[in-house]
């Protein structure tokens, strides 16, 4: 599959919906306007790929809707050569998002199926992610902490403890949490033990479950 000047259209205008939506971050626009988002679908939908909502996957899962992953980027406050961890690798689009802005990213999926076939896809289109892990995101991935964004881009029940122990001074856990709706949630660790909390509007997401499949 290609990217036309076709698709490059269709980007711009899905930037051009998020700008009016509320996106500011130029890095974030940037990115999204430079990834070819019909790549990390099935070919029969690509129509699909450039309109701002989410959609069906492999593994019963979905590639989050652009709004949602330019808000939940624009909250990480990525710099280039900043540990950014991401739960929930899906698609891959996220992540790709995520080394465009320059992080170092290690990303965690527990769905076999999806972990295989996007380690495979994300290098074949240029992405070379850290480290793509196999396994279960509510444990974090201790041995690379500490993280200075942590990004969960499934629905969480609760906040994992290990994702806050995790982070950097001054690093940043975004995370939508509830269980049918979920209020997205920015952590800013202020010290070992003090972490300040912003609530940020209500998401829908797949939810994060446990132990890996
Ligand atoms: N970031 C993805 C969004 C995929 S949807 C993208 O851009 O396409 C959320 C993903 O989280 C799904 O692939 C799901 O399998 C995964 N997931 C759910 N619970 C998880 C867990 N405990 N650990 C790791 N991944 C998880």
């Amino acid at each position: 599959m290609k990217d036309t000047f076709k698709h490059q259209g269709m980007r711009q205008q899905l930037v051009e919906t998020l700008i009016t939506k509320g996106i500011k971050d130029e890095a974030v626009l940037k990115a999204i306007g430079k990834i070819p988002r019909h790549l990390f679908m099935d070919s029969g939908f690509i129509d699909h790929a450039y309109v701002d909502k989410a959609f069906p996957i492999a593994a019963d899962q979905t590639i989050s809707q652009p709004y949602t992953v330019a808000f939940q980027s624009e909250l990480l406050q990525v710099k280039p050569g900043d540990k950014v961890l991401e739960i929930g690798t899906g698609s891959g689009y996220q992540c790709a998002v995520l080394i465009e802005l320059g992080a170092k990213v290690y990303s965690i999926e527990r769905q076999q199926e999806l972990f295989k076939k996007t380690s495979k896809f994300l290098p074949k289109i240029g992405y070379r992610a850290k480290k793509l892990i196999f396994g279960d995101g509510y444990k974090g991935l201790p041995e690379e902490a500490p993280f200075d964004s942590i990004i969960v881009t499934a629905g969480a029940p609760f906040v994992p403890k290990p994702l806050l122990s995790q982070l950097a001074i001054n690093g940043r856990l975004v995370i939508p949490v509830g269980d049918d709706v979920q209020v997205m949630t920015l952590f800013i660790r202020k010290g070992p033990k003090e972490f300040e909390k912003h609530e940020l509007g209500e998401f829908r997401f797949v939810p994060l479950l446990e132990d890996k499949n």
